[in-house]
């Protein structure tokens, strides 16, 4: 069928109708002429626009405590949780990471980065290595030793989240496929019911690339390893397995 161009008074484009109802609304006065080839007419009346009312993201106003592990991790982390509509606040715990120096130089990038976002940040200021190693002493093994150090830093993060009135809270470890996702859920879960706040889940995984590409955007220092001196050991032990020194 052929159809015909529709203005509306205001000049407006509106859908195309057939030629037979558009010669149609002329013949009746509810339209003029403007061109036969192509046929296109104006209606005399202007057609308001629809707004179709867009639905609020599901995090709309919530205040949002995000612990970060690292300014890499906090890139697209951050960004995702504002698109949900959360007000985050960062907030820096990490007493796994080994050595001291590796632990400050992550810290610098977080402080170094935080206000390029405008992220309000809370840190915490003592250093608890003697406590995580006192905490994963004889549970060294992999996901045993990780489990305790969840818990060790969401823990910390529920109690801040707590007390500072924060309706949410969440970790950026999330973004990583190198950790136990499942197991990070039912820790903050298990939190989240003894503090009284909610732990917010969403797999962040889906950004991992973006979050790379986010990070060397923004120049940070990315470290070659998770964080406590047995990942760092792991990281060698298999660095040195695939590409041995020669003796
Ligand atoms: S490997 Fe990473 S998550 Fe596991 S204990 Fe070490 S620092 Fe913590």
């Amino acid at each position: 069928m052929a159809h015909a161009r529709v203005l509306d008074a205001s000049g407006r484009e509106l859908s195309p109708c057939s030629q037979a109802k558009a010669l149609r609304l002329v013949s009746q006065g509810k339209a003029t002429l403007l061109s036969e080839e192509p046929l296109t007419i104006r209606l005399l009346r202007a057609i308001p626009l629809v707004e179709t009312p867009r639905e609020a993201p599901p995090l709309q106003g919530k205040r949002l405590l995000l612990h970060i592990c690292c300014a890499p991790c906090a890139t697209y982390t951050t960004r995702r949780l504002r698109e949900q509509g959360a007000q985050v606040t960062g907030y820096w715990y990490n007493p796994n990471i080994h050595p001291f120096s590796e632990h400050e130089r992550r810290r610098e990038a977080l402080v170094t980065y935080a206000p390029t976002i405008e992220l309000p940040m809370i840190w915490e200021a003592a250093y608890e290595m003697p406590e995580f190693l006192r905490r994963v002493a004889g549970r060294e093994r992999f996901r045993q030793r990780c489990a305790l150090c969840y818990r060790m830093r969401l823990e910390r993060t529920a109690q801040v989240a707590a007390s500072e009135g924060f309706e949410l809270f969440t970790t950026t470890l999330l973004i990583s496929p190198y950790q136990d996702q499942k197991l990070i859920c039912e820790i903050g879960e298990g939190l989240a019911q003894d503090y009284g706040v909610s732990f917010y889940f969403e797999n962040l995984r889906r950004g991992f690339a973006e979050h790379h590409r986010l990070a060397r955007e923004a120049g940070l220092y990315q470290q070659r390893y998770c964080g406590c001196i047995y990942s760092e050991w792991e990281a060698q032990d298999r660095a040195a397995a695939t590409n041995p020194r020669p003796v």
